[in-house]
């Protein structure tokens, strides 16, 4: 068992891989000679790159035992690269930290991480200050993001990405999760379990370019939206009741110019129908959206509770 894993995803990482080792490496030596851990590890998952990345991994994990690696043997996307990494921490360290390769997030905050899960947190959110270095159109979408997620009652943590420290008990919770559209931040927010946050600099990529274009953002923020809220189905039926009001208002309306004969035959009778009709289409669909939102919940098959603490439960133990 080691007391701390780095989870690092790569996909087509190279030109980012030596200096991240660098680095991380310096930083566990640095936790383990001020005796916060006692044994850390560097752990890259390499998403199917198609660059050197797993080479590399290689010739540095030959080198230097704190690193390993895990293959994965196609490019599976980012969220499943880290659960690949942190299930198995789950089963063999205390707590993982999961950060990007191109440490875009400083990677000193793994101390104050560190610190915090000594004082006794199970998840401690790495949060960005500002986001300076992101364009301007990134960080408008992005926080236009959280907010949406959030209005439609999935939790996240604003301005908090896949950089996260999690104790090994967050982990086996969040490796009790058995479902396959994974949007980690919503995720581990849903655990519970006492938290922390530690704020920091986001910085500019070291090298390379992102993996994230603009079509990933969207379909990460479709899973995000799809896997944690059923509320988008209510709406269908809040639409339909509305449209169904209006039909009564259309035939206040249709029939009072039906009587003055301002009307030509036939409008009255299409105005009504066309929003009633249309009203209880949306609305029936929203009833079926209720029904499939409940079926949804279920073949996720979340667990339904985690026990944080106990007092007095020894004495049913015998
Ligand atoms: N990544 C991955 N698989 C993918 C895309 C990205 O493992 O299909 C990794 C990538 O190597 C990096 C992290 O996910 O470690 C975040 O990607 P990136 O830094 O390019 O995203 P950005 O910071 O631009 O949002
Ligand atoms: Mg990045």
């Amino acid at each position: 068992m080691v007391d701390l894993v780095i989870v690092v995803p790569c996909y087509n990482e190279e030109e980012v891989l030596p200096e991240t080792t660098r680095c991380l490496s310096g930083l566990l030596n640095e936790l383990e000679s001020s005796g916060k851990i006692g044994s850390g590890r560097i752990l890259y998952v390499d998403d199917g790159s198609r660059d050197r990345t797993w080479e590399l991994i290689c010739g540095f994990s030959a080198a230097e035992p704190l690193v390993c690696g895990l293959k994965l043997s196609h490019n599976s996307g980012h969220q499943q690269a880290l659960w690949a990494g942190l299930e198995w921490a789950a089963a063999h360290a205390a707590a993982a930290v999961s950060i990007d390769a191109d440490l875009q997030d400083d990677a000193r905050s793994v101390v104050g991480m560190v610190d915090a899960w000594h004082g006794g947190a199970d998840v401690v959110y790495g949060v960005r200050r500002e986001r300076k270095s992101d364009t301007f159109f990134k960080r408008h979408t992005a926080q236009a993001f959280y907010r949406l997620m959030n209005a439609l009652g999935g939790e996240v943590v604003y301005n908090h990405a896949d950089f996260r420290l999690m104790s090994r008990r967050a982990l086996q919770a969040l490796a009790a999760y058995p479902e396959r559209n994974l949007f980690l931040r919503g995720m581990v927010c849903a655990l519970g379990f006492p938290t922390a946050k530690v704020y920091y600099d986001r910085k500019e990529r070291m090298a390379g370019e992102s993996k994230y274009p603009l079509s990933k953002m969207v379909s990460f923020a479709l899973d995000g939206i799809t896997s944690f809220s059923v509320r988008p189905l209510r709406y269908i039926a809040m639409l339909g009741l509305l449209f169904i009001l209006i039909s009564v208002a259309a035939i206040v309306y249709g029939v009072s110019m039906h009587c003055r004969g301002n009307t030509i035959p036939g409008w009255t009778s299409l105005l009504v129908s066309v929003w009633f009709i249309g009203g209880s289409i949306l609305l029936a669909l929203g009833i079926i959206g209720e029904y499939v939102g409940k079926i949804y919940k279920e073949v996720k098959r979340r667990p339904r509770y985690f026990v944080e603490a106990e007092a007095g439960m020894s004495s049913f133990r015998g």
